[in-house]
């Protein structure tokens, strides 16, 4: 599929008659040589460019701050979880396909920036294997088909997906991962035939799901909304995974602003994840967790009980942690959901340092709390 949009740095001054400076420009070259700049038309359309802090330029635009490596790769344990090709299997209940490297846009503080845009030997290659191996799973649910985003490839693809997925009986529901709804809703509603195949899939027993991507509140167009409406109209549940990103979202009007945007298109607020400690994103995108908890706790404040569904995890190695709360220099955790099932609903707490910004940067306390529910 071919999207609009600009993978050079020339090409954006030239479209948006900008100049950048040229030391400047050195280090983006070789930001860019490293992880690919590719931004839709659509969304470069969202940024004003003599903004230098415009937060969706932040998103998509590469920064000098990407030239700090501190941080890893595979901060959730990808590799070790993956039992074939492209198909991994962390949660007892969750299988995860890595359809595809390819995205409508690549945002710099993407997780997976390790494989997105670039080769890679991480995605599916026999699909039939994978699709055997859940059958064979019976306590798998739930398939999630990520990537890269899963909707930059072909109609025919995704309908294959879909076909096969659904003859598996103990699947219940389906699910996409995708920023297209963000980067380039008129894929969606442009394409009928998607959106036929997603009300022949999408049934009272087996449901599809997408989940996606809003940062902030500038990019709840009104065509986000269109393709959000299309999808709700086609059987779709559309729900909303943000990431906190400094000089993004990290402020409580901005983020209250965007979950209650968000719910008011039909998408329901899900997780504000804590962003992981990824090598060329840590930097400078990371909030520390005890401003990431205030910033979130002021925004709920801001928010009608509907808006506030979402938990703030960190999505780490050993499962997804719930921030509860904080009281002193003690940070109360939980984990929402695990690697291990035994420690689902496990409360713990930790010391907390005001710069920490991950699990493993927090150090344990005397008299460690643990209450197995
Ligand atoms: S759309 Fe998703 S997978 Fe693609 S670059 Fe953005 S965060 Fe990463």
């Amino acid at each position: 599929m071919k999207i609009p949009g600009y993978s050079s740095l020339e090409e954006i001054e030239k479209a948006f008659q900008i100049e950048i400076d040229k030391e400047e420009k050195k280090k983006l070259q070789k930001v860019i040589e490293k992880h690919p700049m590719f931004i839709p038309d659509y969304y470069a359309r969202l940024i004003d460019w003599n903004d230098p802090e415009d937060p969706i330029k932040s998103i998509i635009f590469p920064s000098p701050g990407e030239l700090d490596i501190a941080g890893s790769y595979d901060t959730s344990g990808e590799r070790e979880n993956t039992v074939h090709t492209g198909l991994q299997h962390k949660y007892r209940e969750t299988a995860l396909l890595l359809a595809t490297n390819r995205c409508a846009g690549y945002c710099r503080h993407c997780f997976r920036k390790r494989m997105v845009g670039i080769p890679t030997d991480e995605t599916v290659k026999l699909f039939d294997r994978a699709v055997d191996y859940i059958k064979e799973h019976r306590e798998i649910t739930n398939v999630l088909i990520s990537g890269g985003d899963p909707l930059v490839l072909p109609t025919d693809v995704i309908e294959y997906f879909l076909s096969e997925l659904s003859k598996i009986e103990h699947l219940k529901f389906i699910r996409f991962g995708s920023r297209i709804p963000v980067f380039y809703p008129m894929r969606i509603y442009e394409d009928r035939r998607l959106l036929e195949l997603f009300s022949k899939y999408s049934t009272p027993e087996r449901r599809i799901y997408l989940v996606t991507h809003f940062n902030h509140p500038k990019e709840v167009t009104e065509e986000a909304r269109k393709a959000v409406d299309a999808l709700i109209r086609h059987g779709v549940v559309v729900s909303n995974q943000a990431v906190l990103l400094k000089g993004v979202n990290d402020d409580p009007e901005i983020l209250a602003t965007l979950m209650k945007e968000i719910v008011s298109a039909g998408v329901v607020p899900y997780y504000v994840f804590q962003c992981r400690p990824v090598k060329r994103v840590k930097s400078h995108f990371q909030v520390p967790l005890k401003k990431g908890y205030e910033i979130v706790e002021k925004a709920k404040q801001k928010l009608d009980g509907h808006a506030k569904r979402f938990k703030y995890v960190m999505s780490h190695r050993t499962g997804k942690i719930e921030i509860v709360g904080i009281i002193g220099d003690e940070i109360y955790l939980k984990y929402h959901q695990a690697k291990n099932p035994k420690k689902v609903g496990k409360l713990f707490k930790r010391k907390l340092t005001p710069n920490a910004g991950w699990l493993d940067d927090l150090k344990p306390v005397k008299e460690e709390l643990a209450v197995e529910v």
